[in-house]
């Protein structure tokens, strides 16, 4: 068992699979107590009964961030149960289709920017506010490479991801002085059900994919949960407003 985020209390948003499945493991296993929010109650509660069978401490709690009552009742139970909130890995988000932008449906866009920009927003909101009335704490985003750079027949999740790095921007700028550091990790291509039911849908694209990432593999949940395990932890004080790329090399091509 690791000292990183020893005795912290964390909240993760889209816990209930891919890299934010492999957060709650890494966050615990370097001594936090996770809160586990997403939609699907049945996934959490295997996670979390997994994760006390190994003696960790965790909780579930159903949340769509959509919704600012939800996410406001998943702080609500870090502080309940944990008795404060230290640090969110704000994960949730959706991918969409992979659609030329002119072809691109509007209810895809709107489901896009209602969970990865206003679920974010909901989520920075209610975590912020818990921790300024505490002893602070630290925030990290997860955006994209797409956040970054534009990725093909994506456009409102390239988009999407850019606004999370501006409203990471925008946060860290304004708390920084409050003791709240706010930061995002920005994957490359992840192992994850989205891009499975990317790859599936794409017949070809992941070898395209791979075929432009330095590293020549795309990365495992586990390698961008890590990375904003850092970034959560103390080790990372005198970083705030940043954007950590964990993409094989890819932005740097
Ligand atoms: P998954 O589809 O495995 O995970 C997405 C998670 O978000 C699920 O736990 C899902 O849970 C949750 N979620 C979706 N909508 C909501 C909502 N409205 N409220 C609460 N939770 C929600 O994919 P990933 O692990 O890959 O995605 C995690 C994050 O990583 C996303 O923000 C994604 O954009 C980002 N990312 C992924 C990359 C990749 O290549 N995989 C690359 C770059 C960034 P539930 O359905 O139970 O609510």
């Amino acid at each position: 068992m690791g000292e990183l985020l020893r005795d912290k209390v964390i909240l993760i948003t889209g816990a209930s699979s891919g890299i934010g499945a492999a957060a709650a493991y890494v966050f615990a296993r370097e001594g936090a107590s996770v809160v586990l929010a997403a939609r699907r109650e049945e996934k959490l509660g295997v996670l979390v009964a997994e994760l006390n069978d190994k003696g960790f401490e965790a909780s579930a709690v159903v949340c769509d961030v959509t919704r600012a009552e939800d996410v406001r009742r998943a702080v609500a139970q870090a502080k309940e149960r944990f008795g404060r909130l230290d640090g969110a890995f704000n994960n949730a988000g959706v991918g969409g289709d992979r659609t030329p932008l002119h072809e691109m449906r509007e209810e895809v866009y709107d489901a896009i920017f209602e969970t990865n920009v206003r679920g974010m927003w909901n989520c920075l909101r209610a975590e912020i506010g818990v921790m300024l009335a505490g002893e602070g704490g630290a925030i990290v985003n997860n955006s994209s490479v797409g956040g970054l750079v534009s990725i093909p027949t994506a456009a409102p999740y390239v988009a999407s991801k850019h606004a999370v790095i501006g409203l990471t921007r925008a946060a860290a700028d304004e708390y920084a002085d409050q003791g709240v550091r706010v930061n995002a990790v920005a994957p490359g291509l992840t192992r994850s059900e989205i891009t499975a039911d990317w790859f599936a849908r794409n017949p070809g694209l992941e070898e395209t994919i791979k075929a432009g990432i330095p590293q020549g593999r795309t990365a495992a949940p586990t390698e961008v949960a890590e990375a904003a395990a850092w970034l959560l932890s103390d080790r990372a004080s005198y970083i705030t407003g940043t954007v950590l790329p964990v993409d094989g090399g890819y932005l740097n091509r």
